[in-house]
Parts: C-alpha cells; sequence; structure tokens
C-alpha cells in the first residue's frame, strides 16, 4: 500500500534528504515548502529514482495556505498519513538584542506551524486508523546561546508531540521527535555567516565538539525520521531521539 507523506521545508537540507529517503521506502511525497519552484530539485530527485511526488508551495503558519495545501495533496496524491514538521527558520541573537518580530517569527513557524500542519492532517490520520507525526527538535531545546527564540520553539515541538502522542494514539497514530546536533545544511552555513567565521572552518570546529568526530548530513536525520513512519515503529510514540553523533546533557 502506498502512503502519502508530507514534509515541510523539503526544498532543501534535512527536509530534501527526508522527503527523497520516504519516496525511496515507497511513500508518494508532498515536497512543501514555502516557494513551490523551490520544490523542483527535490520533487525531480525522488521522480528520477522512479518515485511520486508533488511539489506544495506554503507557508506552514498560514492556516488557510495550510487547510488549502493539505487539501490539495490529498487529491492529487492521496490521503495524507505521514507528516513531517521540518520548516525552520533561526533568528539568533543575543536577549537583550533579540526583537519581538524575531521572537515572533521563529515561534510561528515551528510551533504555530506544526500545530496547524498536525492538525490538519490528523482528520486523514484519524480516517486511515494510522499515522505518524515525525518533529524537528533541536539541541538547541537543551538551551543555547544567542537562540532563546529557538531553543524555546525547540523545546515546544517536545511538549507539542506528547502531547499528540497521548491524543491520537488510540487513532493508531504515533508522533516522535528528532533532535539533531549540528548537521551541514544551509541554515548551519548561515550561523557561520553571521559568526564571520567560513563554513569549512566551523564545521571542523564543530566536528572536534562531536564523540563520533564529524558533522551531520541531512541523511543521518532521514534515516531515524525512516524509522519512526515506518510500520514497524507502531509502538514507539512520544520519544525524543537525539542525533546528534553522541550523549547530551
Ligand atoms: P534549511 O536548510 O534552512 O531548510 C529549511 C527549509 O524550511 C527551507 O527550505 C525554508 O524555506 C523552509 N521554510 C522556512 N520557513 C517556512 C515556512 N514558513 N513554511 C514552509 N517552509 C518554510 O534548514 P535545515 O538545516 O535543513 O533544518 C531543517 C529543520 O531541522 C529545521 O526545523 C531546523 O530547525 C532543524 N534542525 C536543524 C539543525 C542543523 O544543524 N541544520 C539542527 C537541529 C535542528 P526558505 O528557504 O524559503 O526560507
Amino acid at each position: 500500500m502506498t502512503r502519502t507523506a508530507i514534509v515541510t521545508g523539503a526544498a532543501r537540507g534535512i527536509g530534501a534528504a527526508t522527503a527523497i529517503r520516504l519516496a525511496a521506502d515507497g511513500c508518494a511525497v508532498a515536497v512543501l515548502d514555502l516557494d513551490e519552484a523551490a520544490c523542483a530539485d527535490t520533487v525531480q530527485a525522488i521522480t528520477d529514482a522512479g518515485g511520486q511526488a508533488l511539489a506544495v508551495g506554503a507557508d506552514v503558519s498560514d492556516a488557510a495556505a495550510v487547510a488549502a495545501a493539505v487539501d490539495r495533496i490529498a487529491a492529487e496524491l492521496g490521503a495524507p498519513t505521514i507528516l513531517v514538521n521540518n520548516a525552520g527558520i533561526i533568528r539568533d541573537n543575543l536577549l537583550f538584542k533579540m526583537t519581538e518580530d524575531d521572537w515572533d517569527l521563529v515561534l510561528s513557524v515551528h510551533l504555530r506551524g506544526a500545530f496547524l500542519m498536525s492538525r490538519a492532517v490528523q482528520k486523514h490520520q484519524v480516517d486511515a486508523s494510522w499515522g505518524r507525526i515525525v518533529n524537528l527538535s533541536s539541541t538547541s531545546a537543551l538551551g543555547n546561546r544567542g537562540q532563546a527564540n529557538y531553543s524555546a520553539a525547540k523545546a515546544g515541538m517536545q511538549g507539542l508531540t506528547k502531547t499528540l502522542a497521548i491524543e491520537l494514539g488510540r487513532y493508531g497514530v504515533t508522533a516522535n521527535a528528532i533532535a539533531p546536533g549540528f548537521i551541514v545544511t544551509d541554515m548551519t552555513r548561515a550561523t557561520a555567516e553571521r559568526m564571520g567565521v567560513g563554513f569549512d572552518e566551523f564545521v571542523e570546529h564543530m566536528a572536534k565538539e562531536v564523540p563520533v568526530g564529524r558533522a551531520g548530513a541531512p541523511d543521518d536525520i532521514a534515516a531515524a525520521a525512516a524509522f519512526f513512519c515506518s510500520e514497524e515503529a507502531s509502538f514507539v510514540s512520544g520519544q525524543v531521539l537525539y542525533v546528534a553523533g553522541g550523549p547530551t546533557a
């Protein structure tokens, strides 16, 4: 049976890798991002490999856009029963310099976005008596200098995950979170730029702190997401898996 999955923020980075992996595992995948045209490369990678994918443009923090996107996906790809809430942004700054807009925007994309997407998708999951929700948290949930907004959002994702697991479990729906450590993507490239360090130098520096001795790659996270989305993970719910190359505090 072909399941339909939605991966948000799937134009690049972790979302793209996860969309490609879920398609390789047999899902029809809605590649959702802010700009539909930006999803083309991910869709192409999936179709080139013989998979099925649909590019969908939507802002996950916009309730009307989310409702329309999920309706369109259900009509064009099939009722979505797998959801990976991956879309994200950073607006880092020390607390005394953080603006209200920086706070609101980060909370809105990560938390409101995951809430709106989960609410729209759960009706299809309940109808199917089966579903998987995977939320992207972060090691920053444990606290990280310059990320008051982001760490609050990522800790919030963990609470949301546990509540979704409790509410939706009776309908055959699991909800789990992945908390990545340092992963090489455009997001971490932007962090290096903001700090005024070359990206290669930044990656090398970060890798030294990781017990397995390397930075993470988007595929490392996609592999964890694929497990949570699998049929065999039906008894794993409400968990937070740190994927960081070592233990976390
Ligand atoms: P990325 O390369 O910056 O990709 C994020 C994607 O999300 C972008 O394509 C972005 O679109 C999209 N997006 C942003 N706001 C959106 C919105 N409102 N609606 C729909 N899509 C939106 O980031 P990444 O590194 O792959 O991170 C993916 C997730 O993992 C994020 O939730 C991030 O917080 C989390 N994470 C990453 C790391 C890491 O080290 N990279 C570590 C821990 C957790 P635009 O390009 O148009 O903005």
